[in-house]
């Protein structure tokens, strides 16, 4: 309902005020050519599909506790649909973590999307979501939905030309203290962190209780993804606020100064955190919506012909958005 809503009253209000002639001509040719950017993702990024892959977790599989028999059916339906999508090069990473007296293994599942050989920037990006869920619950929102989200992202990129690389990476055991983003950070080389111009963390997108959607940064200020994604949810959607928190997969990234930020909606709602963080309460609407507007913002830079990106640099079309006091 709210799509393209702000375009449209553009184009409306020159044509009641200016002559038609150059309303036709001047002012939607801007917007038209960056809506037909965005259309390329938008249009592909399919809602049953995110809707669906939450059923599977949070229905078929359950509660995904890390180190329990549900992660490990968890990483096997991820694996098998990244596979299905054409990537080649999936891959799981065990890791350890201390909990009780003794170390428990999760895991990170990794798809990456190569950029076209001869259109390479030398950068890449980096969607994350976590695949755990509290042990207690089945997590539909907490992450199925970001999990889902980035499940049908990686499908939609697997057939869209980038001249950047996309990294899809579903974290594990974030809810026992970020282990599986912080192993991944702790393992990224100098040298490919210093290639990873974004992080875009995906967690809790989807509650028909939550309020509206913000991103977060560890340390409270903008960033290259916050610009991109202020810019993307006003193309594509509405204007996204940012704000501060830490508590999610982005802050390992932050920490090694990549900029990062997650996606989500606050206030939180009332299952957070409970058993009955079901699919009853996921929002169609809500998860299409993120899709699109995280995956605008991933093709803004990602897409062929665009420019590298200087990590302090701000989005190639700057957008007036503000800071929100967080209101969990
Ligand atoms: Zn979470």
């Amino acid at each position: 309902m709210k799509k393209y809503g702000k375009i449209l009253m553009v184009m409306l209000a020159a044509l009641l005020v200016g002559s038609p002639a150059y309303a036709a001509t001047e002012v939607p040719a801007k917007g038209q050519s960056e809506q037909a950017f965005d259309n390329k993702i938008v249009k592909q990024v399919n809602v049953d599909n995110i809707y669906n892959h939450v059923a599977y977790l949070s229905q078929e599989i359950g509660p995904r506790g890390a180190g329990t028999e549900n992660e490990l059916a968890t990483v096997d339906y991820l694996v098998e649909q990244l596979r299905n999508y054409g990537y080649e090069n999936v891959e799981v990473h065990p890791f350890t973590f201390p909990f009780g007296d003794g170390q428990v293994t999760s895991y990170n599942v990794e798809a990456t999307k190569e950029p076209m050989k001869n259109h390479d920037t030398g950068q890449q990006i980096i969607i994350g979501s976590h695949h755990d869920s509290v042990p207690w619950g089945a997590g539909a929102n907490d992450d199925a939905s970001g999990t889902a989200a980035l499940l049908e992202l990686a499908r939609v990129f697997a057939n869209t030309p980038t001249d950047t690389t996309v990294k899809f990476v579903a974290f594990g055991a974030e809810e026992y203290g970020l282990w599986g983003s912080r192993r991944y950070a702790e393992a990224m080389a100098a040298e490919e962190a210093e290639k990873t111009v974004a992080m875009f963390q995906l967690d809790m997108v989807g509650s028909k209780d939550a309020g509206d959607l913000v991103m977060f940064t560890a340390d409270g200020k903008k960033n290259t993804v916050t610009d991109l994604g202020a810019a993307a949810g006003s193309r594509v959607s509405e204007l996204v606020p940012y704000s501060e928190l830490g508590r999610s997969d982005h802050v390992p990234f932050h920490n090694l100064g990549i900029p990062a930020a997650l996606f989500i909606h606050t206030p939180l709602e009332p299952w957070y955190h409970t058993e009955d963080d079901v699919l009853k309460y996921i929002s169609k609407e809500k998860l299409k919506d993120v899709g699109d507007i995280v995956g605008a913002a991933v093709f803004e830079i990602a897409r062929k012909d665009t420019p590298a990106l200087i990590k302090s640099e701000v989005a190639p079309v700057p957008v007036d958005y503000y800071y929100e006091e967080p209101n969990l």
